[in-house]
């Protein structure tokens, strides 16, 4: 479960996120869909700590944060609870894939090596990357290195992956194999996911909740076919209607 109340961020005088809370049950799926420049992205990264909030709370299961005030302490605690998957994949191109699966294990769990192999193999075998374990990034495509951050993301075993736009970078052509395996751990695995996506089709059919954010605000949430079918903000109809 993740509990966020009251998120504030500015960058200089703009304020970018202007008061946000979302509630995410256990094991559910959360898709944040809006325009360009809405705020998704920063939001997200505050959750993690990759920015500072200027105000704002959040519960991680057990684990309460104020997401300004934080210590080293508990911003580790975070984010050995959470994992990201980032639009530009974010793996290390001198590592093979099992190494890139590997490392948070070893380096952040304190794991064995022939331990977290056997975790990395699981989780390749996951997202449909068998036998790719000792390829290089630049020998993949951009949708397999991005299953890659996938199984990455999932070895650590986080109670809440986040998910920035992770299909943005791609050719149109190898978004739906992600999507799939997106789909693929959201129907096996209990985990708590928050996806950034302009994936309207996508988020119908996985979302447990659609947020439509804009300006810094959450619009609109609730059920996907309600928001997406029936929005009852003007905003969120004017959003929707370019992508049909
Ligand atoms: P997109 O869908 O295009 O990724 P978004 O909704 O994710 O957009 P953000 O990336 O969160 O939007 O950006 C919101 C606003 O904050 C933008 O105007 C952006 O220029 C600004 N912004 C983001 N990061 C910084 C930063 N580090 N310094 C200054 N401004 C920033």
């Amino acid at each position: 479960m993740i509990d966020i109340k009251q998120v504030h961020k500015s960058f200089g005088n703009r304020e970018i996120l202007k008061g946000i809370d979302l509630h995410v049950p256990t094991g559910s799926v959360t898709v944040i869909l809006g325009p360009s420049g809405s705020g998704k992205t920063t939001f997200l990264r505050t959750l993690n700590f990759l920015e500072k909030a200027d105000a704002g709370t959040m519960q991680l299961n057990d684990i309460s944060v104020d997401l300004h005030k934080a210590s080293n302490k508990e911003i580790l605690n975070v984010r050995r609870n959470t994992s990201m998957v980032f639009q530009s994949y974010n793996l290390f191109s001198n590592k093979t894939v099992i190494e890139n699966i590997m490392e948070g294990l070893v380096t952040v769990k304190k794991m064995k090596k022939s331990e977290a192999r056997d975790i990395a193999q699981r989780f390749l075998k996951e997202v449909g990357m068998e036998g790719y374990d000792d390829y290089y990034p630049v020998q993949l495509s951009g949708g397999q290195q991005q299953r890659i951050g996938i199984a990455r993301a999932l070895a650590m075993d986080p109670e809440v992956i986040l998910f920035d736009e992770p299909t943005s970078a791609l050719d149109p052509e190898l978004v739906g194999e992600v999507l799939a395996v997106i789909r693929k751990i959201a129907k096996e695995l209990e985990v708590t996911m928050i996806i950034v996506t302009h994936e309207i089709g996508f988020a119908k059919e996985v979302a447990d909740q659609v947020v439509f954010m804009e300006g810094g605000v959450i619009v609109e949430q609730g059920d996907p076919k309600v928001v997406l079918e029936h929005p009852k903000e003007e905003r969120t109809r004017k959003f929707l209607s370019r992508y049909l």
